[in-house]
């Protein structure tokens, strides 16, 4: 998880910011994540982790002033995740009514082609966003669960939901449209809809700041590699193309899916194998990527196993660089013009190698990688030579922040 951002006021974020705290709440099916972030700096004034919701032996990790305080304990749903949350901050504080957050800002993974834009949370849009399950049926059950034993937990309090995919509403119809019959579209509102969008929308705005350019004259290819992983096209703040689709599946290689693949695969390996469906599905979102090439999803591992000459990490090295280095030249050709490359996440924070590997191919694009500064890049770098055409940054992500902000900015 990111650590409390450095400070830099936020320019160019649009709309006023109220003072006060927003307890950020990223609940999935067994997890749950959550920050209180001071909205106007970013200040982050306690983090945690719940763990192994519905299973036995829960786990909670409090963070507060550097200190880290675990409680184990049976955790059988997100109601008692709610109680443990409450009770960790109760005992190793901050003193949730003192610090008086101004809303609970929730992460929802889909939004469908319903939510552009951060909303309040009534039960219209409940009902709205348990409509959209189908769209992601492995995140947004526990997104929905979180919102729930929230308002129950929390009824005085506004709560939003900012979702991963309203950043993209801006892409174009041709962006958007898939080639597919039009009763899939228009019955099933089978389209992209892209991730990651509150990650693409923080560091696009940090570029700008960083180039010291308006965000409006800015055009920025976003690279989130983390377990999940996405490219972004974001043309004036706005996101124009992404990699990911209708599901957090496709575009680049991950931890545990495989990004993009040829659309006849299911009906082959039905055929010849004689896989169904839940089968194909299950495959991959959890056995494919990194893990099917190299046998582990953790990148790092991958890149020690590499360097100590392992082929399988190799090649995965390379499929994953491949797959950056296509979508990378293609979101760049959608821009039309570029002024930076911005790596983010935790490979892309922290893997001068993987972003060597892929800047060293965009020489085409007019990028020159600072080989020095890659390797030293600390937090915010420009990792581009001063005579590059293009710039190149590490930047990295705040969603919680960037949640935050969003929360802050709609009830002011
Ligand atoms: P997510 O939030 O999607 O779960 P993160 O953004 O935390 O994921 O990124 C996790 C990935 O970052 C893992 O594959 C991990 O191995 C990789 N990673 C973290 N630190 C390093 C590092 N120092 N070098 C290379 N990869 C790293």
């Amino acid at each position: 998880m990111p650590s409390a951002a450095g400070g830099e006021p936020v320019t160019d974020a649009g709309g006023s910011v109220a003072s006060g705290p927003v307890l950020v709440i990223n609940a999935g099916s067994s997890s749950l994540k959550y920050q209180l972030v001071q909205a106007d700096s970013g200040q982050s004034r306690a983090t945690g982790l719940i763990e192994r919701i519905g299973l036995d032996d829960g786990l909670a990790r409090h963070t507060v002033e550097g200190r880290e305080h675990v409680l184990e304990r049976d955790i059988p749903d997100h109601a008692a995740a709610f109680e443990v949350l409450a009770a960790q901050f109760a005992e190793h504080g901050p003193d949730l009514q003192s610090a008086a957050p101004v809303a609970i800002g929730h992460r929802v993974v889909h939004g469908g082609a319903k939510f552009a834009s951060t909303v309040l949370i009534d039960d219209e849009v409940l009902t709205t966003l348990r409509r959209l399950v189908p769209l992601a049926p492995l995140h947004n059950p526990g997104n929905i669960a979180g919102i729930e034993v929230a308002l129950e937990t929390f009824p005085d309090l506004p709560q939003v939901a900012v979702f991963d995919t309203a950043f993209h509403q801006t892409m174009p119809p041709a962006a958007y449209t898939y080639a597919v019959p039009l009763s899939w579209r228009q019955t099933f509102n089978i389209r992209a809809y892209g991730f990651h969008g509150t990650s693409h929308a923080y560091v696009s705005r940090r570029v700008a700041d960083l180039l010291e350019r308006p965000l409006e004259e800015t055009n920025t290819v976003v690279l989130h590699l983390g377990n999940g992983a996405s490219a972004c096209a974001v043309e004036g703040g706005r996101s124009v193309d992404t990699s990911m689709g209708l599901s957090p599946l496709g575009g680049l290689v991950m931890g545990t899916r495989p990004g993009d693949l040829d659309p006849g695969l299911p009906a082959h390996l039905s055929r010849v194998a004689g896989m169904t469906l839940p089968e194909f599905d299950h495959a991959l979102n959890k056995e494919s990527g990194l893990k099917a090439l190299a046998g582990d999803s953790d990148f790092r591992q991958v890149m020690e196993r590499r360097e100590a000459g392992d082929e399988a990490a190799g090649l995965a090295f390379d499929v994953v660089v491949h797959r950056l280095v296509r979508h990378l030249g293609a979101l760049a050709l959608v821009l039309g013009r570029l002024d930076a490359i911005a790596f983010t996440a935790g490979i892309g924070e922290n893997s001068p190698t993987l972003r060597a590997a892929v800047l060293e191919r965009a020489g085409l694009l007019g990028v020159e990688l600072d080989a020095e500064a890659n390797d030293a890049a600390q937090g915010e770098t420009r990792i581009s030579t001063a005579a590059s055409l293009v710039a190149a940054f590490v930047v990295p992500t705040n969603e919680e922040w960037e949640i935050a902000l969003e929360a802050s900015r709609l009830l002011t």
